[in-house]
């Protein structure tokens, strides 16, 4: 009975916990602006189920795709066995789905391949991260906690995939000696062979019980710790990757966004007729009156869809390894853009949680983003392309160059003559619209 009690208390604290986090993550990716994702719905679906589903693009670089599909594959079905610990904690029975017979043996035997192959995955994984140390995991943007953050998930799985195991091995050798309420049932194909090798004796059933319950509860915490650690890690994306894939952007990648009302100015200023738009009205943002501005400042100017694409990053480094500005040793790495902005929107959040609104910290994403980084981008979206889970960072670094050029005035020098030029003679050279022929006329010569 204490032992059904400890583990509601523990679900019941893990679920609330995860409640909280989600709400407040939700709430933070709804500080961003509005931007409407939801047309051609039929092409989401399709897109969602090939990228995120079916791991399409994860698979351009095989070895390290299929491995992860394993340990995708393993997190999402091995997980379905949590039902039954789930239901076993809160009745006290034990192994209460194997009314299933050659099914549930079926699943058991699949569960432990699987579990063996998330094992190996993540091995290989630390293996290629800390000894191999492949270009795209040493650096910089990964010092610390992204790669603390990383090498802790890995060792957890396995950790989680040893307990699986081991648990099974005790519990199949109990049952094999008909000890208790160990009955016959399931298959276990991996961990009967960890029984054998470690010799199991049937006389020490009081050590095998208690391997077997320590595992149990190791396993089921370690899997409801798990999920709350989630939410405050890049594994976010295992449950944000699907929502963020489907409310991709499915104009062209390179087409950039008129901002309506500069277009609207520009229609009155050629024709006359047209009257100029209405100012924009300020709008309530956590409690506080937001102005319309130009570009990108902060996280409250970026669309919600940025934010949310934040949330999702993987820091997988698949897209700084594509950039032909970091491939060239430019200061830009597209995945530091979004790392940045994910650690500003949380800043930001955290101050709303502690003052109830938000308050101005006298920071901005161009705190962490500088404009070194916002113009080596050549706008190419080999970073976009690349990206497993459809991130776009490329619309960052625009709206954050909008607010550069156009509220700080702050561009590159060939750049501002350039803006001189277009202002003043409606071309990016440095003559006006009557020489135009006379520069035909020398091009031609
Ligand atoms: S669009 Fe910019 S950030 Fe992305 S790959 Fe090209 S240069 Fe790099
Ligand atoms: S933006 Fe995409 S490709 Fe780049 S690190 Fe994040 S998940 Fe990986």
């Amino acid at each position: 009975m204490i032992e059904r009690i400890a583990f509601v208390v523990v679900l019941v604290a893990a679920v609330l916990l995860f409640t909280r986090n989600v709400r407040r993550i939700s709430r933070n990716i709804k500080l961003g602006k509005d931007e409407d994702r939801t047309d051609r719905k039929g092409e989401r679906w399709a897109l969602m189920t090939r990228v995120a589903l079916g791991q399409s693009k994860m698979v351009v670089r095989p070895i390290a795709g299929i491995l992860h599909i394993i340990v995708y594959a393993g997190f999402v079905i091995i997980n379905i066995e949590v039902l039954e610990i789930v239901i076993d904690g809160l009745f006290g029975t034990h192994r209460v789905l194997s009314f299933m017979g050659g099914f549930y043996a079926f699943l058991i035997g699949s569960f432990e391949w699987l579990a063996l192959g998330v094992w190996v995955a993540c091995a290989i994984f630390l293996i290629r991260r800390n000894i191999i140390k492949l270009k795209r995991f040493v650096m910089k943007e990964l010092d610390g906690w992204p790669r603390t953050d990383a090498n802790l998930i890995l060792f957890s799985e396995i950790a989680l995939m040893t307990a699986f195991l081991l648990m099974n091995a005790a519990d199949s050798t109990l049952q094999q000696h008909g000890i208790g309420h160990y009955r016959e049932v399931g298959s276990y194909p991996v961990s009967g062979r960890i029984a054998e090798a470690l010799s199991f004796p049937a006389q020490l059933s009081g050590t095998l019980v208690a391997i077997e319950r320590i595992c149990w509860w190791f396993h089921i915490i370690g899997i409801l710790a798990f999920l709350n650690y989630l939410v405050v890690s890049k594994h976010l994306h295992i449950l944000l990757a699907f929502p963020n894939v489907w409310y991709s952007k499915l104009k062209p990648k390179t087409e950039v966004a008129n901002m309506p009302r500069i277009t609207g100015e520009v229609k009155s200023m050629i024709d006359p007729s047209i009257a100029p738009p209405e100012p924009a009205q300020p709008h309530l943002v956590a409690g506080v009156e937001m102005t319309e501005r130009f570009g990108a400042k902060d996280v409250f100017d970026l669309s919600w869809k940025s934010l949310m694409d934040a949330y999702s990053c993987t820091e997988c480094g698949r897209c700084t390894s594509e950039c032909p500005a970091n491939i060239t040793g430019k200061l830009l790495s597209p995945r530091k853009i979004m790392m940045d902005t994910r650690d500003r929107l949380e800043e930001v959040g955290r101050t709303i949680d502690a003052k109830g609104k938000w308050e101005d910290d006298g920071k901005s994403l161009h705190t962490r983003i500088t404009d070194e980084e916002l113009w080596a981008c050549t706008t190419c979206n080999a970073c976009t392309q690349a990206c497993p889970v459809n991130i776009d960072p490329v619309n960052i670094i625009m709206e954050m160059r909008r607010f550069l050029v156009m509220e700080e005035s702050r561009s590159r020098p060939a750049l501002t003559s350039m803006f001189t030029n277009v202002e003043n003679n409606g071309a990016p050279w440095a003559f006006g619209p009557d020489r135009r022929m006379e520069w035909a006329e020398e091009m031609k010569s």
